[in-house]
């Protein structure tokens, strides 16, 4: 898998003044498949962020991306879009698998929640079947065996949950070996601070080669730096101004 490093340092205003040039780039000219743009329209979305436009060309194919903006630039749809993408040419020659293909870790149940609601609000308009889980702290092991029996195409969790389901063998090391192929570790900056370092440590050592990993932050820091040795190997980073 090619790994390559590159800085994009992209301005506001350049933001605004492309987007007012009649060449601006389009979800389409991302490579998006019709269906997810026909989903971002019924969402009112029909323009990429500045991320998105560097970021998901670059997913499709296949690169590891850190990826580093302010809150509120789009980041999310960044790497779901691509994901979707991957995961809907994957299901027609999937095998069957024992584990999910994707796992989207975040730091916090809320935000868990967030993204569920964003990737299901899309699927719901793509005509696909794809199974999107989210596990919560609450659950009990026969909750967990039933959320992950399938197994789900999406796992969206925290890496504690995660760490839970291998500890207890609702997830067997094995089978997400076989099986995952793109982790994305959202708001990244804040997954050590919040104390998962054990579990994220837990989970890397089960992580295929293959597997593309996704890095999105808000800030840098020292945390993100730790990240992406422990899962990253030698990633495209792209950087948008920050807040402030
Ligand atoms: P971040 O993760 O960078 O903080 P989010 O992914 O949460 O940002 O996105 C912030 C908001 O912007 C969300 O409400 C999202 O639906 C919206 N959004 C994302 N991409 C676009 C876009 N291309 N055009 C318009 N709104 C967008
Ligand atoms: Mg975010």
């Amino acid at each position: 898998k090619e790994q390559t490093e590159i800085i994009a340092e992209e301005e506001e205003d350049a933001f605004k003044k492309e987007e007012e040039d009649e060449e601006e780039k389009s979800f389409e000219g991302l490579g998006l498949e019709p269906r997810l743009i026909r989903a971002l329209n019924k969402k009112n979305i029909d323009k990429p962020t500045p991320i998105q436009r560097v970021a998901i060309p670059l997913i499709l194919e296949g690169k590891d991306v850190v990826a580093r903006a302010k809150t509120g630039s789009g980041k999310t749809l960044a790497y779901l879009l691509p994901l979707l993408q991957k995961l809907f040419s994957d299901s027609a020659s999937k095998n069957k698998q024992e584990a999910p293909t994707a796992f989207i870790l975040v730091p916090t149940r809320e935000l868990c929640q967030q993204v569920f609601s964003e990737v299901m609000s899309i699927i719901e308009y793509c005509r696909v079947q794809l199974k999107v889980v989210q596990l919560t702290s609450g659950m009990s092991t026969s909750d967990l065996r039933t959320a992950l029996a399938g197994p789900p195409d999406i796992l969206v969790s925290t890496p504690a949950c995660v760490h839970t389901c291998l500890s207890n063998g609702v997830l067997q090391p094995k089978a997400v070996n076989d099986s995952l192929s793109i982790i994305v570790l959202d708001e990244a900056d804040l997954l050590l601070s919040y104390g998962y370092e054990d579990d994220l440590k837990a989970l890397t050592t089960h992580i295929p080669k293959r597997c593309q990993c996704l890095l999105m932050s808000a800030t840098s820091s020292t945390d993100v730096e730790k990240l992406k040795k422990l899962i990253l190997h030698n990633p495209y980073i792209l950087t948008l101004p920050e807040v402030g």
